[in-house]
């Protein structure tokens, strides 16, 4: 009859698409859950391993209602039952993109009122009553646009009259009188009968979750929660199994494992007499799955297991069973009919990273998936809560102030707004949060001795960002919401509120948000299940991950993520030691070649022994050292104190000092006088770093018996004669230590691709330079014309309204600034066969952009050392995707 009826009314289509529909067990196939959603998907591996998981099919996305009679007969067939004579179904979402939030499930399709004898039959005419309103409220209210309250009105008004509280307790009577209501609601509210014909049912409850699939509000909504906008919608139809009727009845949720550590232990709620999500909507009090559970939550109501233990065994036994059939740790929905347990549906668990990871990993171990699996089920960059302190789930967060992300974590602190502050903070071994208008390098060491950076300007590759990265320690820039009164030492917030010096607050970098007060953190965790994932990563890996590193601590951390060398040491973050600031600021300020080769001799042999500590904690791994970039005048005193100290230092009159410092500014330092141009005017500055990086490096092989090749690198290069003139000179200085040594030497020198014209003429380059590193902060600033110490000011609405679907400081921009780096990849190719290719921009630490690094054939990223890990997780999943061709 079902069948015949769906004929006669017409809802199928001529043609039958057997691919649009297809039976759960034949969802298999890798691109399915592209066509039907991972829900259908899932369904479709518990019944293919032999699970009580009712038959159904699953209609593809965007694909109406083609096939739907041939379906529903095999299914009629399966069941033994048609559709209209006690077949009931359900109608749930199948989305494509899972985090997309669907409209609820409509349940118990089929239940007209000429089957009520069938299910009066099968659970009884109580039970059948109570299945019969809940389908005519769902289905009026997602199918025929009745007023969801109207029903609850009628309900609460049967409940006042039976004098109950609970819909449990109605009698077969009120039921009935409340059918009788919802069927008046639905012709009120809509002027049509509630449908009684199953197929109509069906028919009508397949086009009106499309129809919220596809409205407006819906698409906003997916975006809000993160999900695809755009993204499909299979439905799945099933066959019904009844929470409701002889005891013991009723639908639970469940999981195997704990969402928060990831540890196996079933936990769940069950409601007896109950359907669907009924157990999470709080209309009743659920019970708990085991009586352990019960006792450790101080419920007395009994637990599953006491009240159907053989139900419970069941359910942990399932638990089990649906966990390696899907081979993923999941939420899963049961329903208990008179003692015989289904599984419904599933949904991912929704589980915090270092649960997820310990369960990829337990499940790689079981032999339930692949480690390749496991190592592409963990998103790279959620692997910070690893590595950093991150603010508690749930924690109160009482923001007082946003910007950019720019290093993640979390910190408390007391809010200073010095560097000396900072410092002498540190000393008493007191957390504080250095907040500056944006640092520059003579913050450095106060950004060392804070536990946390807040800067109101400033981009995702400005000073305070790159610095903050490289130390681990968490860092907003940009915050321009925030006013500093750096007089009155006050901060005060866009809603008025006024913090002083020695106040407490919370930094998340992650999150890019200043808070209020001390929050709860959560303290990094690198053992177990993450070491375990990020060894099979580096097997699965081909591209070499090396750290940015400037000093021996920041090496030893590096050292401690496991990193295959060091990709760029920014000498310049050397100079700014204790005492060493000033014999740079004489170098730079002298007037004569003599003078400033005398300030360089002092130098030299602190360069040379920072190297040393570099070489020799990597240990024979490659160092790249770059020579000095930034502009002279950074090193320079900014205030009147400071250049009136350094006046009586170099025992020169302050005025002198004054205007050769003023002499040296600059309209635009950042296109200025930096990089190799500082080596082209002042080659002894090179020549210096030069000789410390080649004694240090003989000293070093010398001390450990393993010889150092270091990688010398010249920065911001943009014509091949500047790397000619800096070459040859840096071969001089090397032959030189050679000849005063007697002590073998290897070197390699190279450039930073970092300007666009760098990357245009690439060929030429390569015929000078043995390798590159590409600089992509300053090739993004150069590409765009965009400051990247300025940009932060307007990044986060340029993203919002997506002007750039992201900040391209941050995740390379693939189109433009990529096309350069493949264009000087193919160049630098062409004009030196098989050279070395790095990336050392703060991309090398962003998973999108590694990825590009692996499809360009790039030999190694190099990025701050807390975040090698993510670029190492990165780097193994763009080779395993890479391979497979995705
Ligand atoms: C770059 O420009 O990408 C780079 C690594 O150099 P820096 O950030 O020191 O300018
Ligand atoms: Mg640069």
């Amino acid at each position: 009859m079902g069948v015949s009826h769906i004929r006669h009314r017409n809802i199928v289509t001529a043609m039958d698409n057997p691919t649009a529909i297809a039976s759960l067990t034949r969802l298999g196939a890798q691109p399915e859950p592209l066509r039907f959603g991972g829900k259908a998907l899932r369904l479709g591996k518990l019944i293919d391993a032999g699970l009580p998981t009712p038959p159904g099919f699953a209609i593809a996305s965007g694909e109406g209602m083609n096939g739907l009679l041939a379906a529903i007969t095999t299914l009629e067939d399966e069941a033994g039952v048609r559709l209209g004579q006690g077949l009931l179904v359900s109608l749930r979402s199948s989305p494509v993109d899972e985090a997309a939030p669907t409209a609820p499930a409509i349940l118990n399709i089929g239940l007209t009122a000429g089957a009520m004898d069938h299910i009066t039959a099968r659970v009884g005419a109580r039970a059948a009553l109570d299945l019969r309103r809940r389908l005519i409220q769902t289905f009026a209210s997602a199918s025929m646009d009745a007023d969801p309250e109207a029903f609850e009105n009628a309900l609460y008004d049967r409940l006042k009259f039976a004098g109950e509280d609970s819909e449990d307790a109605l009698d077969e009577t009120a039921l009935k009188a409340l059918e009788a209501d919802y069927l008046a609601i639905v012709r009120d509210e809509t002027d049509q009968d509630f449908p009684e014909d199953a197929a109509d049912q069906l028919s009508m409850g397949i086009t009106a979750l499309t129809r919220a699939w596809n409205a407006p509000t819906a698409r906003i909504v997916r975006q809000a929660k993160g999900a695809d906008p755009e993204t499909g919608q299979g439905l799945i139809v099933q066959v019904m199994s009844l929470g409701l009727g002889p005891e013991p009845s009723g639908a639970g949720v469940g999981a195997l494992r704990s969402a928060q550590t990831g540890e196996v232990g079933v936990n769940g709620r069950f409601l007896p007499q109950a359907q669907g999500e009924d157990a999470l909507m709080g209309m009743r009090t659920p019970r708990l799955l085991t009586r352990a559970a019960r006792e450790e939550a101080g419920q007395n109501k009994p637990s599953l297991e006491e009240l159907a233990p053989a139900a419970a065994a069941k359910i942990i036994e399932l638990a089990e069973q649906a966990e390696v059939a899907i081979g993923d740790a999941c939420n899963f929905e049961f329903t208990v009919e008179h003692g015989e347990v289904s599984v419904l549906d599933t949904q991912p668990l929704v589980a915090n990273t270092r649960a997820a990871i310990r369960v990829a990993v337990e499940l790689a171990e079981s032999g339930a998936i692949s480690r390749e699996e496991a190592i592409l089920r963990i998103e790279p960059g959620a692997l910070t809560s690893h590595l950093h302190p991150m603010i508690a789930d749930g924690a109160p967060r009482d923001v007082i102030g946003k910007g950019l992300p720019a290093s993640p974590g979390a910190a408390t602190g007391a809010i200073v707004f010095s560097p000396e502050a900072a410092e002498a903070a540190a000393a008493q071994e007191r957390g504080v949060i250095l907040v500056r208008v944006e640092t520059s390098p003579e913050d450095i060491r106060g950004m060392h001795a804070a536990t946390g950076v807040l800067t109101v300007r400033g981009g995702m590759t400005s000073h305070a960002a790159v610095i903050a990265r490289g130390l681990g320690a968490p860092c907003v820039v940009g915050a321009g919401d925030i006013q500093l009164d750096q007089s009155a030492r006050t901060l005060t917030t866009a809603d008025g509120r006024v913090f002083s010096e020695g106040d407490t607050i919370t930094l998340d970098g992650s999150a890019g948000e200043a808070l209020a007060g001390a929050s709860e953190l959560v303290q990094p965790e690198i053992s177990g299940s993450f070491a375990t994932l990020m060894g099979w990563a580096d097997e699965a890996r081909r591209m070499k991950v090396r750290a940015n590193a400037d000093t021996a601590t920041d090496a030893r951390v590096a050292q401690g993520f496991n990193v295959d060398g060091i990709g760029l040491c920014r000498t310049e973050h050397m100079f700014f030691e204790n005492g060493r600031i000033n014999m740079m600021r004489r170098m730079i300020l002298a007037s004569e070649e003599t003078d400033r080769r005398a300030a360089l001799d002092q130098l030299l042999p602190m360069q040379r022994g920072d190297f040393v500590d570099l070489f020799t904690i990597m240990a024979g791994l490659p160092v790249t050292i770059r020579l000095l970039d930034p502009p002279l005048h950074e090193f320079l005193p900014h205030g009147e104190n400071e250049l009136r100290t350094l006046a009586d230092d170099m025992d020169l009159p302050l005025r002198v000092v004054k205007d050769r410092a003023d002499e040296m500014r600059e309209f635009n330092p950042m296109l200025g006088n930096r990089g190799c141009r500082v080596g082209v005017a002042f080659p002894e500055i090179y020549e210096m770093q030069a000789r410390a990086v080649f004694e240090a490096a003989i000293i070093a092989g010398e001390q450990t018996g393993a010889p150092v090749t270091p990688e010398i690198m010249i920065p911001l290069v943009s014509a091949n004669r500047e790397l000619e003139l800096l070459t040859t000179r840096v071969e001089a200085v090397a032959e030189q230590v050679r000849r005063e040594t007697g002590a073998p030497l290897t070197y390699h020198i190279g450039a930073m691709v970092e300007t666009p014209r760098a990357a245009l003429r690439a060929e030429d380059l390569a015929s000078t330079a043995e390798f590159f590193s590409f600089g992509t902060n300053d090739l993004t600033q150069m590409t765009y014309g965009l400051s990247r110490d300025d940009a932060g000011r307007f990044m986060r609405d340029y993203v919002a309204k997506g002007v750039f679907p992201e900040d391209p400081f941050h995740s390379l921009d693939l189109e433009g600034v990529g096309e350069l780096l493949l264009l000087a990849a193919e160049r630098g190719r062409k004009g030196r066969p098989g050279i070395t290719l790095g990336l050392c921009g703060e991309h090398g630490g962003d998973p999108a952009s590694v990825r590009f690094c692996e499809l360009a054939g790039f030999d190694y990223v190099s990025c701050s050392p807390f975040r090698a890990p993510i670029a190492r997780l990165a780097a193994a999943q763009a080779t395993i995707l890479n391979r497979r061709g995705d």
